[in-house]
C-alpha cells in the first residue's frame, strides 16, 4: 500500500503547483509528500512569481543560514556593536511566543516580512517548535543556534524595554540589533514598524528580533513600500496565509502519526466531512447550552447538517443515503457528546447518517507539554482536511485551520452574557485571518485613521470589529 500511495502522491502533485521545492529527504518529513493524498487540490494557484521569489528566498537562506561563513561574520556584529559593515545576509529573528495557533500566525507574518525585506528568518526552537514542525527551506536549518547571544535577553524583550523600536535613541549610527515588540500591548511608537519612512531606517540593522501574537500581514498591504511587490506575489489577497502555511508548516512525523491515523480511522471513509471548532473564551466549566444551541442552530440554518425528526419516529429506508463524519475539537467533551447523541437518538430527515467524533479532550490550555501540543496541531490540521468549516470567533486555531484547508468558514459569533447569538453565524468574506490589534494611524498625516476603510482588500474582520483582514 505505500507504493500504491506514493504514486498516487505523485500523480496528485506533491509539490503542490511548485509551491515546494523538491530535493527533500523523504523519509524523515514524509507529510511533505503525503499531504497531497489526504488533501483535496487547491481551488487556488500560486503565481508564478512567487514560486520564483521563494526559491530566491532558499538561496539566500543557504548562503545566509546558520552554518554559513556569512551568519559568523554578522554575529560578530553583535559582540561588536558596530554594524557598519555591510553584508548581503540580514536577519529576522523570530522568537516563540503565545499559543500555537498564534505562532503558527506569527511565523508566516515574520516570514513575509523577511521576503520583502530580503532578510533571512530564524526561529528560535523555544520548548517545542522543531517537535512540531519540519525544516521548510532545503539544505539549511532555520533554526537559531543555541549559542546565539541575544538568547537569554529573549524572555525580558517587551513593551519597556530600551532597545524596543518604540524606546530606543534613533541616532544616525545603524544599531547592531533592534528588538520589534509587535505584541498586542504594544505602544504608538511601536506600530512606527508599519510607516514606510520607518522600515527606511530598520532596512540596515542587520539583526532585527520580532516578538508578536499576532497575524500582521493585512497592514503589510496598507504600506507602500511593499504595495507593487505585494501584488506579484498574491495576485488574489486571500491566499497569503494558504500559501504560506501550506509551504512553510509541515507536521513532524509523530504529528504526521496524529494525522494519518485519525483521518484513515475516522473520517476518510465519509462521503462528507464536516468541522466544527469549539472555543469558548467565557469563564467556567461548560459546556454551555447557548453554545450548544448556537452551534445547532448555525448547523441547521446554513444546511450544514442535516434536521431530525423527532424521537420515536422510525426512518424506512433500508440503507443510509449518505454519511456525513462531523469532526469537533475542543478543550472540553460536551458539545461533541451532545451533538453525537442527537444523531444516534433521531433520525437525519434527509436518511443521511451522521457521525460525530473529537480527537481529544485536553480541558486546558497547557504550554510545555509535548504530546499537548500535539493533539493541538493534529487538530488544526484535521479541521483543514474537511470539506466545510464552522469556526469559532477570535480564534486563531479555527484561522490556521482555514486557510490550510482553503475554506471559508462558517464563523460563531462571539455569545455576550451567555446568550446565543442571533444570527448565530456568518460566512466568511474570505479564508485570511484576522490581525487582531492593527494600527490605526496615517503615517503620512500623521493622525488616527480608520486602516479599515482605505482600500478594498483589507476590511474589518467578521469576528472582531477593530481587526483587519484581506479578502
Ligand atoms: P486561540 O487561543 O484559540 O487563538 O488558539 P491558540 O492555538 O493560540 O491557543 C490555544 C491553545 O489551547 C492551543 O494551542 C491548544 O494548546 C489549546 N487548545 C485550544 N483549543 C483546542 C482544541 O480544540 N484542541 C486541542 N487539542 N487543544 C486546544
Amino acid at each position: 500500500p505505500e507504493e500504491v500511495e506514493e504514486e498516487e502522491g505523485k500523480k496528485k502533485d506533491v509539490l503542490l503547483g511548485g509551491l515546494l521545492a523538491g530535493g527533500f529527504d523523504d523519509s524523515s518529513c514524509a507529510s511533505r509528500y503525503q499531504s497531497a493524498l489526504l488533501r483535496k487540490v487547491s481551488n487556488h494557484k500560486p503565481s508564478d512569481y512567487l514560486i520564483s521569489r521563494l526559491r530566491r528566498y532558499e538561496s539566500l537562506h543557504k548562503r545566509c543560514g546558520p552554518r554559513s561563513e556569512a551568519f559568523r561574520s554578522v554575529l560578530e556584529v553583535l559582540r561588536s556593536g558596530r554594524a557598519e559593515e555591510v553584508s548581503e545576509c540580514k536577519y529576522v529573528v523570530w522568537i516563540s511566543f503565545s499559543g500555537l495557533g498564534n505562532r503558527i500566525l506569527t511565523l508566516a507574518s515574520a516570514f513575509l516580512y523577511a521576503l520583502l525585506t530580503n532578510r533571512v528568518l530564524l526561529v528560535d526552537p523555544g520548548a517545542d517548535v522543531p517537535d512540531l514542525f519540519c525544516e521548510p527551506f532545503p539544505g539549511a536549518s532555520w533554526f537559531l543556534p543555541s549559542d546565539f547571544p541575544l538568547k537569554d535577553r529573549f524572555h525580558a524583550f517587551d513593551l519597556n524595554h530600551p532597545q524596543s523600536y518604540g524606546n530606543m535613541e534613533k541616532t544616525e549610527a545603524v544599531p547592531p540589533f533592534v528588538y520589534l515588540h509587535l505584541v498586542h500591548n504594544y505602544g504608538d511608537r511601536d506600530k512606527l514598524f508599519f510607516c514606510d519612512e520607518d522600515q527606511a531606517f530598520l532596512k540596515n540593522v542587520p539583526w532585527l528580533i520580532l516578538k508578536t501574537d499576532n497575524y500582521f500581514v493585512p497592514s503589510l498591504f496598507l504600506m507602500q513600500s511593499f504595495e507593487e511587490e505585494l501584488d506579484r506575489l498574491f495576485p488574489e489577497k486571500e491566499t497569503v496565509f494558504h500559501f504560506l502555511g501550506r509551504y512553510l508548516f509541515h507536521p513532524t512525523n509523530s504529528v504526521w502519526g496524529l494525522i494519518r491515523r485519525y483521518y484513515y480511522a475516522y473520517l476518510a471513509r465519509a462521503d462528507e466531512r464536516i468541522g466544527i471548532q469549539v472555543r469558548v473564551f467565557d469563564e467556567g466549566a461548560g459546556p454551555f447550552k447557548h453554545v450548544l444551541d448556537q452551534i445547532m442552530s448555525c448547523v441547521l440554518k446554513e444546511n450544514l447538517l442535516p434536521g431530525i425528526h423527532e424521537e420515536g419516529s422510525l426512518s424506512t429506508q433500508s440503507s443510509p443515503a449518505k454519511s456525513k463524519a462531523v469532526l469537533v475539537t475542543s478543550l472540553s467533551s460536551g458539545y461533541f457528546e451532545q451533538l453525537r447523541d442527537i444523531y444516534w437518538e433521531n433520525p437525519a430527515v434527509t436518511g443521511e447518517v451522521v457521525s460525530v467524533v473529537q480527537p481529544s479532550h485536553e480541558e486546558f490550555q497547557q504550554t510545555e507539554k509535548q504530546m499537548h501540543n500535539r493533539k493541538a496541531w493534529a487538530e488544526m490540521y484535521l479541521l483543514s482536511l474537511t470539506e466545510v468549516l464552522v469556526t469559532s470567533s477570535w480564534s486563531t486555531f479555527g484561522y490556521v485551520a482555514q486557510g490550510l484547508g482553503g475554506l471559508k468558514p462558517w464563523i460563531l459569533y462571539k455569545p455576550e452574557n451567555r446568550t446565543t447569538p442571533d444570527p448565530p453565524c456568518e460566512r466568511a468574506m474570505s479564508m485570511e485571518p484576522c490581525f487582531h490589534a492593527p494600527p490605526f494611524y496615517d503615517c503620512k498625516a500623521k493622525r488616527g485613521i480608520d486602516t479599515g476603510l482605505l482600500v478594498p482588500h483589507v476590511r474589518h474582520c467578521e469576528d472582531m470589529s477593530w481587526g483587519l483582514k484581506l479578502v
